[in-house]
């Protein structure tokens, strides 16, 4: 046998980032891109960084950027490295100067009016509504002239009329002819940035290999590129994945609240049930129950991704919870139970998990061992012969089975008209888990008060 050798990697460890705004909580469809990321980045023993787009000052808000800073760390993706674009305008600021020396970013001052009915007139003429760079034709006098009238320029980069092609990570040979495309505002009256320039300064500056983002961003990823050579910066790899949409169709959105979340955490969801279902949903995997992140970002498979949007199903998210919480041993939820104030042990867990559609839910059976329990006695004698027959303690998982089977010779009861009676006595229910395992942890004295008829 040769001994193997070792081979040095050239390519460098990846680094993928999460770049939301912080205008609202995080939904479904964040998780979704946020974890493609930070899975990949974590499989790949790369960097993820979380980089706050906060350059719009009127929409963001700082309760939102610790919001998703805690739904990150909820979901078991706490970032490598964290960056707000409203700390490094300095560095736009050089990016701007050069594009303007090299003549690809120039003052515009148009109004929003003007603007609007340029647009409507090609519209009218049946042309499409691009940008008529007619900004490119003014003297240096001309804009004098509008600077002294109290117009503040907005700058647009301006873009080479040609194809910009890659190879999508999730899509494939993609081809966006920009000769289709308006120039791209970059700056606002103001001097503030909108997303596209500080994004591409922001992931040539943190060195991005791959930015995984939504397919509503392939447009700018043209005009990106363009920006990424005009700068003379190393062009990241691209990949962008499909939307989710509401189990209606209708697009998720951040201000809207939907499918947030932190409503999904207080509804009770186990973060890897909202993990598998974001990133395994319209993929060629079945939406399956993982055991850990690590799981999941073996199957993370970008070429797999459906192009067509995924549909968010909350019964499936549900359904998915459950088998994931029916799954999870006594040692992984014992501090979780002890924090609820649940006891028993793991032989109430084992007694219950398989009744339960979250987590929180075994508080409740845990009321139903522990009581008060307003028993529902129907046949009161029937109750009364079963007590007589209750064995003394110490009981164990065989109690149920020999008590059952005196009161069975005691009455003549059978089946369901022997179990439910004693099941409504002892847990005021008709339903739950198993009593041969419930009944050692509720106990003799509880369970003769009940079949008497006390809450106990
Ligand atoms: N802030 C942008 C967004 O939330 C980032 C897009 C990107 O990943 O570049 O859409």
């Amino acid at each position: 046998m040769t001994a193997p050798t070792s081979t040095a990697s050239t390519s460098p460890a990846p680094v993928l980032r999460f770049a939301p705004s912080p205008t609202g909580l995080l939904h479904i469809g964040n998780a979704r891109t946020a974890l493609l990321n930070a899975l990949l980045a974590r499989r790949e023993g790369g960097t993820f960084v979380l980089r706050l787009d906060d350059t719009d000052r009127e929409r963001s808000r700082e309760e939102y950027a610790q919001a998703i800073v805690a739904d990150l760390a909820w979901l078991g993706i706490p970032p490598d490295v964290t960056v707000r674009q409203s700390e490094r305008i300095a560095l736009y600021d050089a990016a701007g100067e050069r594009l303007k020396a090299a003549g690809r970013l120039y003052p515009c001052f148009e109004t929003q009016d003007e603007l609007e009915r340029k647009r409507r007139l090609q519209l009218a003429r049946g042309l499409p509504p691009i940008y008529d760079r007619a900004a490119l034709a003014l003297s240096g006098e001309d804009r004098a002239r509008l600077e002294a009238e109290g117009r503040r320029p907005h700058w647009r980069f301006r873009l080479d009329h040609r194809a910009v092609a890659w190879t999508d990570r999730v899509r494939g040979e993609v081809s966006v002819a920009c000769d289709s495309l308006s120039d791209p505002v970059l700056v606002r009256e103001d001097g503030s940035y909108l997303y596209t320039l500080p994004s591409v300064v922001d992931d040539a500056s943190l060195g991005v290999t791959l930015v995984v983002r939504g397919e509503d961003h392939v447009t700018n990823t043209a005009v990106q590129i363009q920006i990424f050579e005009a700068l003379g910066n190393a062009v990241p790899a691209f990949g962008h994945h499909n939307l989710l949409t509401t189990a209606g169709g209708e697009g998720l959105s951040k201000r809207l609240g939907h499918l947030s979340l932190q409503g999904l955490r207080e509804a009770g969801l186990e973060p890897l049930a909202v993990a598998a279902l974001a990133v395994l949903v319209g993929s060629s995997d079945a939406v399956r129950p993982v055991a850990s992140l690590e799981e999941l970002a073996a199957l993370v498979d970008l070429g797999h991704v459906s192009r067509a949007p995924a549909r968010f199903d909350e019964a499936e998210l549900a359904a998915l919870n459950a088998r994931i919480v029916h799954e999870m041993s006594f040692e992984a939820v014992a501090p979780r139970l002890a924090a609820m104030g649940v006891g028993g042990g793991a032989a109430f867990w084992e007694a219950v998990r398989g009744n339960v559609g979250t987590l929180a839910e075994a508080r409740d059976w845990w009321d139903v061992v522990a009581g008060p329990v307003v028993p529902v006695v129907e046949d009161a004698p029937f109750c009364a012969r079963a007590a007589e027959a209750l064995p003394p303690e110490p009981w164990d998982a065989g109690t149920w089975k020999s008590w059952t089977d005196a009161v069975k010779a005691a009455t003549g009861a059978k089946g369901r008209a022997l179990f439910m009676p004693l099941r409504k006595a002892l847990t005021g229910r008709d339903h739950g888990p198993e009593l041969a395992a419930l009944l050692p942890l509720i106990g003799r004295d509880k369970a003769a008060a009940r079949l008497a008829g006390d809450t106990a």
